[in-house]
């Protein structure tokens, strides 16, 4: 049973065209609860999002999932831009209890955190029809800029219960050619080549997250495109 702590905030806006959200991005804040809550909170600048799940799996209701929270920044999937319009923001409290140095990757995340995250957002993208293939990070949104939640966050445990995506072994043969058409195709910004295989690796290939285009990597993106006919 989750555990709502209701925290307001003045920092959101409405949708543009009024659109419902149909992305899910996961967040992970590299600063403490306290530190995190006054950030997405209070602090003048324009960063806040719609709910924030600290280590022990409390979760801070902080913006009405209909309204458009500020927590995607410049970022792009799929053609779209606006992605505060278009989706529902997570933000997962990491480190527990210090800020994280300039290099620290994100990860692992507590099992309480990970079951509340599970919990919420089963009800997200049930309410709002979210598929599992557009539960995203922020580095899938915003390649080479953010890095979170990092390769360190288990999509697996989301695969499982069905609110994310992961292609399955044997994986289709690599295709040939530019990969950058085809991780173009899927969704990502390419606009740098390297860091959107970095980000399509720490969602899809945590284990080596290299910016290259092996073939693994190859057959991976071909698994996705194949499943999600595009
Ligand atoms: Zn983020």
């Amino acid at each position: 049973m989750l555990k709502f702590i209701d925290v307001s905030t003045h920092k959101f806006g409405h949708r543009a065209d009024g659109q419902p959200p149909r992305l899910l991005i996961i967040h992970s804040t590299d600063m403490p609860t306290d530190t995190s809550l006054e950030m997405l909170t209070r602090n003048p600048r324009e960063v806040s999002v719609h709910y924030m799940i600290c280590p022990k799996g409390m979760v801070y209701r902080m913006v009405g999932e209909d309204k458009r929270a500020w927590h995607a920044g410049k970022s792009y999937w799929r053609g779209a831009s606006d992605i505060n319009s278009a989706s529902i923001g997570i933000e997962l409290v990491w480190p527990a209890d210090r800020e994280a140095s300039e290099d620290e990757i994100p990860g692992p995340f507590p099992q309480p955190q990970m079951d509340a995250l599970l919990e919420l957002a089963q009800g997200i993208c049930t309410r709002w029809n979210i598929k599992p293939e557009d539960v995203l990070a922020h580095s899938d949104i915003a390649p080479g800029r953010k890095r979170d939640p990092g390769p360190r966050f288990d999509w697996k445990q989301l695969a499982a219960a069905g609110l994310a995506w992961l292609p399955a072994r044997p994986y289709p043969m690599p295709p040939t050619g530019d990969i950058t058409l085809l991780l173009a195709r899927y969704g990502y910004d390419v606009k740098d080549e390297e860091a959107a295989l970095r980000a399509f690796q720490m969602h899809f290939r945590p284990a080596m997250v290299n910016g290259i285009a092996d073939s693994e990597t190859r057959s991976l993106i071909q698994a996705l495109l194949l499943k999600t006919g595009r």
